[in-house]
């Protein structure tokens, strides 16, 4: 069967090494065995979860089971400091005594650092076994599920081992994200947010509507909504999977002060998309003093992010701090920042040799010295 046929298909992602769909849709979760076995015919299914996502791995590992595909489950400790090495390690192991093969099946269930860990076991293992994805919070619905990028992290820094290595599908059971705490949606929805505001002004004017609507988890319009978020992501990582041709770095919208504000802050006080969000707000604020974006949209940007309840502004951190920090970033080349900004929302492009004054001047409008 094509994997066309299935209405909920938010995407099909097509890179130079593979095709495959990913599925958006509301307690689907049923079909996930059926839909399987129409892709590949696994024999045997590896579920790898984590403490928190457990439950619907269980749900999944009963349709499995229903579709004749044998499973095995293991279930991780949650959180980033699990992501890494060690954790594989004891994968392999896992895996080597079940003796695994290399048309079986690796599938997380779970938020991306399940599927990061889970993506770079499968890329990894016998030199490579087919993949898929249930990503269960919405951040890994949004961002981390869609892409290929797998890896875990060592003591000297984030994803610093991993490889591309595209799933054979990804399968997003919305229903399932009503178990995550609210902190954690509201992280998601920054990621989807920044979608429409790099490329699609209607999709941005949608979540300006629908903000009850999808605050309160309403199963159509947030379903709805989430599958045409994930599109954007899905179309970007087709065009320019490992990020060579300009265009996927567009997704790194707000990620440059993003990523430095967590580094200093030791990843502790803000969930990634709420350092996005601020992050989001510093590089409408150089857009804006660049003579590139309005005022009055860099309101409205803050106004959505708002009824988000996402951060839009950070107390008490060094500025210069931020700086050294994007400056150290993977992703800066000698010392050269290319920024992702907003011409105007739904629109986005790139900017090298930002000064630094125009950074600060950005910084002194998202960090305040403390909090009122
Ligand atoms: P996470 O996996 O730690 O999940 C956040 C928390 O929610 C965890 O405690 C988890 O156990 C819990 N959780 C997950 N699903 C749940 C559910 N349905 N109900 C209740 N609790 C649930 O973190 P995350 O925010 O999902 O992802 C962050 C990770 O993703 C980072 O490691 C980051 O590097 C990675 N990431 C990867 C990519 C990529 O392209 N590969 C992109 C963005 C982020």
């Amino acid at each position: 069967m094509n994997s066309a046929m299935y209405s909920d298909t938010a995407a099909q992602v097509n890179t130079e090494t593979s095709s495959y769909p990913i599925w958006v849709g509301w307690e689907i979760y049923e079909e996930i065995g059926e839909r399987i076995n129409n892709l590949i015919r696994p024999e045997v299914a590896y579920l790898i979860t984590d403490q928190n996502s457990q439950k619907h791995a269980r749900s999944i590992q009963v349709s499995l089971e229903k579709n004749e595909i044998k499973t095995h489950i293991f279930i991780m400790e949650s959180g980033e400091i699990y992501k890494t090495l060690d954790t594989v390690g004891h994968a392999y192991e896992w895996l080597a005594k079940l003796k695994a093969e290399r048309n079986h099946l690796v599938l997380a269930v779970g938020g991306g650092v399940v599927g990061d860990l889970a993506g770079f076991v499968a890329a990894t293992f016998l030199r490579g076994m087919p993949f898929g994805q249930v990503p269960t919070s919405l951040l890994a619905v949004m961002d981390a599920s869609v892409g290929g990028k797998v890896a875990v992290d060592l003591p000297y820094g984030k994803n610093m081992v991993g490889a591309f290595y595209q799933p054979k599908f990804v399968m997003s059971d919305v229903s399932f994200l009503k178990t995550l705490d609210q902190r954690q949606l509201n992280s998601g929805w920054s990621e989807a947010i920044k979608h429409s505001l790099i490329v699609d002004r209607n999709l941005f004017d949608e979540f300006q509507t629908y903000v009850d609507d999808i605050t309160s988890f309403d199963p159509d319009v947030t379903t709805n909504i989430i599958r045409r978020s994930v599109a954007i992501k899905a179309d970007v990582v087709s065009k320019d999977e490992k990020e060579t041709l300009g265009i996927r770095i567009l997704l790194n919208y707000g990620h440059t002060i993003g990523h430095a504000i967590e580094a200093i802050t030791g990843y502790s006080k803000y969930l990634h998309g709420e350092a996005v969000s601020i992050g989001m707000m510093g590089a409408a604020h150089i857009s804006h003093s660049l003579g590139i974006l309005s005022g009055d949209e860099v309101d409205l940007q803050r106004a959505v992010l708002d009824s988000y309840k996402l951060p839009t502004c950070a107390f008490g951190l060094n500025k210069k701090q931020i700086i050294e920090s994007i400056k150290s970033d993977k992703k800066t080349v000698s010392g050269d920042v290319t920024w992702v900004l907003l011409e105007k929302i739904g629109k986005s492009l790139t900017r090298r040799g930002v000064s630094r004054n125009t950074v600060m001047d950005a910084l002194d409008m998202i960090i305040e010295s403390k909090a009122s």
